[in-house]
């Protein structure tokens, strides 16, 4: 497992400028997060309290890290603790063990700090439904600090570059595409800099054309602005056109990190489903149907 590599595919497809290495965005060691759940068939709640309980290791003594201005992405089949990892990194859970930083602020005694350079986008991204796109943008815009003017400002240079129209604008967010309704999501995650987004699977559940569009929005996001972005998927293709660096994770294991060229040149495997199944023995295909049962 390699964490030193350049980060050439981006910069071989002549795309953009390799990213600046130097600064690092997220230094996670170690880190553990550990659930408890009764055991199957047990009533006793006061059993479950008093310690009889399994142990699920969402994370399980994790170290990476994540330069600044990269796309890391976190690859792994359904349940195995990409989000965990997420709500650790944004503040909402506590690692049990081990150290985990956000440009230097550690997530447990510098909360305030961390909080105010993340942004979380998840499947269903938080929205005043019934508010249109407009107004949601001006509201986070005073959530986070700035003036009205400078909201409203903001909020119209954002959807003016989303290439929405003033009746889409104006209309409430429900009645929007799920598509369109990420953009709106993660354009909003950028309104203040730098920062650090955590995308937790923005594309499950889109229809292809969709998908699309919200990747061509992530790329056009990581030419045009000062951010870092850790996005989860189980979507290897999406990982692979995406990510400058791939984290898979098995079972709250990293089991391997690396660009996807190398992970595929390292295993000698065409694609990153055999890059799965020649380190963890698991065929894709099965991991995501048996999570599906
Ligand atoms: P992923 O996002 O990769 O699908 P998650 O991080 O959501 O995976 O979950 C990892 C494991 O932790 C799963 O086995 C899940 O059931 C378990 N888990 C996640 N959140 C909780 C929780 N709040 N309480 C108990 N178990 C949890
Ligand atoms: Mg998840």
């Amino acid at each position: 497992m390699s964490d030193t590599s350049t980060l050439t595919h981006r910069a071989e497809a002549g795309e953009q400028q390799p990213r600046h290495r130097q600064e690092i965005a997220i230094r996670c060691e170690d880190v553990c997060k550990i659930f408890h759940e009764p055991i199957k068939g047990s009533r006793s709640l006061k059993n479950f309290f008093l310690g009889k309980n399994r142990e699920i290791k969402a994370v399980d003594h994790v170290s990476f890290h994540v330069y600044r201005r990269e796309v890391f992405g976190l690859l792994g089949p359904n349940g195995s603790g990409k989000s965990t990892l997420i709500r650790l990194l944004s503040t909402l859970l506590y690692p049990d063990s081990g150290t985990l930083t956000i440009f230097g602020h550690d997530v447990i005694k510098e909360q305030q700090a961390v909080r105010r350079l993340i942004n979380r986008v998840s499947v269903e991204a938080a929205f005043f439904k019934k508010l249109s796109s407009l107004e949601n943008l001006r509201y986070a815009a005073r959530l986070y600090g700035m003036s009205p003017h400078e909201g409203q400002e903001k909020a119209l240079a954002i959807l003016n570059r989303l290439g929405m129209k003033p009746d889409k604008a104006l209309t409430s967010l429900e009645n929007l595409s799920r598509g369109m309704q990420q953009k709106v999501a993660i354009a909003r995650a950028l309104m203040t800099s730098p920062t650090l987004v955590l995308l937790d699977e923005p594309t499950t559940g889109l229809d292809p054309k969709s998908k699309r569009d919200v990747q061509e929005y992530v790329e056009e996001v990581m030419s045009s602005h000062d951010a870092t972005i850790i996005l989860t998927t189980h979507d290897m293709d999406e990982a692979e056109r995406l990510c400058d660096r791939i984290a898979i994770i098995d079972n709250g294991k990293i089991v391997a990190l690396d660009t996807a060229a190398e992970l595929r040149r390292q295993v000698g495997a065409d694609s990153l489903e055999e890059v799965f199944f020649q380190l963890t023995g698991k065929s894709w295909e099965d991991v995501q149907a048996d999570e599906m049962d």
